[in-house]
């Protein structure tokens, strides 16, 4: 059992987030006033500066290279959520001006010019002279480890986008509301 610092209230430990830099490992604040809390301006401010600190982007970094991280998001990828998201986000000026920048990137042109190296290209030029089915050459090409890598940088510049952060937020605040409306989470 462990009380509440904000509700006084003595509760169960399961009522208490799980917090490592705390010394007993849990929140302070019990659940339910915890949730209370992240409703606060106060909160969304201590957040917003939070995500602007190099900590943060550090810890970011780091997780992004976990397993656990990339199962998930691979996951994410499949969902039609995700899916019409994307759709969605290729219509904006963001994107489109993300793109032209893009393509401005010493990454990009380096992506380009080991691509124009492989035999896929040279095959799809061959195959663009004769005529041929452009499809099957982009299916060739996507096999392609050229392509791969401009995925790579791609999904890596496009993390770094206010459009990226923004989606994050919102699946997880998505994730946050699923997890509070579960039965066991009912606040007591
Ligand atoms: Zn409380």
């Amino acid at each position: 059992m462990k009380t509440c610092t904000k509700c006084k209230v003595e509760k169960d430990e399961a009522e208490f987030s799980k917090e490592t830099s705390r010394k007993d490992g849990l929140s302070y604040r019990c659940k339910s006033c915890m949730r209370e809390y992240q409703q606060t301006d106060a909160f969304k401010a201590s957040q917003k500066a939070y995500q602007q600190t190099d900590a943060y982007k550090a810890y970011l970094k780091a997780h992004q290279q976990t397993d656990d991280y990339k199962a998930c998001l691979k996951a994410r990828h499949q969902t039609d959520d995700y899916k019409a998201y994307q759709k969605a986000y290729r219509q904006t000026n963001d994107y489109k001006a993300y793109q032209k920048a893009y393509k401005q990137t010493d990454d990009y042109k380096a992506s380009q010019k080991a691509y124009q190296q492989t035999d896929a290209y040279k095959a799809y030029l061959k195959a663009r002279q004769q005529g041929d089915d452009y499809k099957a050459y982009q299916k060739a090409y996507r096999q392609t480890d050229a392509y791969k890598e401009y995925q790579k940088a791609y999904q890596k510049a496009y993390q770094q986008t206010d459009a990226y952060k923004a989606s994050r937020k919102q699946a997880y605040q998505k994730r946050k509301a699923l997890a509070a409306s579960l039965p066991g989470n009912a606040a007591s």
